[in-house]
């Protein structure tokens, strides 16, 4: 036995997997957000979480062109032992502007933002509630901080409520961690119940707005402001990599606290800073995502058209139309099968096999972008309706 014997059964799943193994795709060549040759064959990409299609836009390449020649490639540290861009303080600042916050603290990553807040807010005497479909991320933030993890039942106020019950006064130490539109099946928080469950028990509220920043809410501010909560949740976390095409991620609050969770929270302090680059395609991503509304408009319509063609092909992708849909298979061999069968069609989907998946079955998820053609989506469709017919 050595700590390589483990592996044994890792190549064992692995060779499951068949010969195209699902997690090793490679994208040769981009022809736009929503098209990419793979394996030769030009083939639409439908799970690239690309929301506003943003990733090509001129002015974020011109931007961060611009911040490459000026700034070199990276910042080679953090900002804590190296030294802060200004481009990062803009940023912030930039983004807690959007959300009417006093403060916003920009991360290298969202899955080190969401290990950063939770890290800064919670020890070992605290407790969390974590909604059961969370992201891997709010998770592995939770082992950090070593905090207490209570886990209540997807989207059910009723189940965090009889969790925050049984801590009794321990509850007004507490943190509910929830995201705002759920990466796998698109389904949202019912926000206003569990911001009242949480504001009674007196505990704090921190919502991950990953998937729905510049998705959901009137200006683009997630389910928090669809909702009409911004002024009641305690922390909004999200990422720059989904709907700005970038990388990087953000907490922002309407607590002065936020602006000492640079002090005490590692996964900010030991790790190197966004690259100047990285912040300059954000900040424009963020100004476009403010002014061109038109590019969430687009993004909706082509959700409903994808939902309404699953529907019509009898398949179920969620209640509503989302811009993420997943469309659940009866195992993980029928799932691989699908998954593939798709791939040869030209079409590109997100494989989820247990235990990444809600619920532990297998799912192929869908992300639409506003930068999908209404005939891109219609390919999606057809591609579904002949690789379903043989698989169900
Ligand atoms: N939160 C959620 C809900 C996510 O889906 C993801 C990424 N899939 C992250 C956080 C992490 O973001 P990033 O990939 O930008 O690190």
């Amino acid at each position: 036995m050595s700590l390589l014997s483990k592996f044994a059964a890792v190549a064992e799943v692995r060779r499951g997997l068949g010969e195209v193994d699902p997690t090793k795709v490679v994208i040769d060549r981009l022809e736009s957000p929503t098209l990419g040759i793979i394996n030769g064959a030009a083939t639409v990409l439908a799970g690239t979480n690309n929301y506003l299609g943003l990733t090509f836009d001129g002015d974020g390449v011109a931007a961060g062109r611009r911040a490459l020649q000026e700034a070199g490639t990276g910042t080679t540290g953090s900002r804590m032992a190296n030294g802060t861009y200004a481009g990062h303080i803009a940023l912030e600042a930039e983004i807690a502007e959007f959300y009417g916050y006093p403060h916003a603290v920009v991360f290298s990553t969202g899955y080190a933002a969401n290990l950063g807040a939770l890290a800064a807010l919670l020890g070992p005497q605290d407790a969390v509630l974590l909604d059961q479909d969370a992201h891997a991320s709010l998770y592995d933030g939770c082992r950090l901080c070593q905090a207490q993890v209570y886990v209540f039942r997807h989207n059910d106020p009723a189940s965090l409520d009889a969790r925050l019950s049984r801590l009794g006064e321990r509850a007004a130490n507490a943190l509910v961690v929830v995201e705002g539109l759920y990466s796998v099946l698109g389904d949202q928080a019912p926000l206003a119940e569990i911001a009242e469950v949480a504001a009674r028990h007196g505990a704090l509220l921190l919502v991950d707005e990953a998937h729905s920043l510049g998705v959901v809410g009137a200006k683009g501010r997630g389910v928090v402001e669809a909702t009409g909560i911004l002024d009641q949740v305690d922390f909004v976390v999200g990422t720059f990599s989904k709907s700005l095409g970038t990388m990087g991620g953000f907490c922002t609050s309407r607590h002065e606290e936020l602006a000492l969770f640079t002090y005490t929270s590692r996964p900010y302090m030991f790790t190197a800073s966004p690259s100047p680059a990285t912040v300059e395609c954000t900040r424009s991503a963020l100004r476009a995502l403010r002014s061109r509304p038109q590019l969430k408009e687009r993004l909706w319509r082509n959700a409903e058209q994808l939902h309404r063609g699953l529907s019509q092909l009898g398949l179920q992708a969620g209640e509503a139309p989302s811009p993420v849909m997943a469309v659940r298979l009866a195992d993980k061999a029928e799932a691989l099968k699908a998954w593939r069968a798709l791939l040869n069609e030209g079409v590109y989907v997100n494989l989820m096999l247990p235990p990444a998946a809600p619920g532990g079955g297998s799912l192929l998820r869908m992300s639409v972008s506003a930068a999908h053609k209404p005939r891109e989506i219609e390919r999606i469709v057809v591609a579904m309706s002949k690789v379903m017919a043989k698989t169900l």
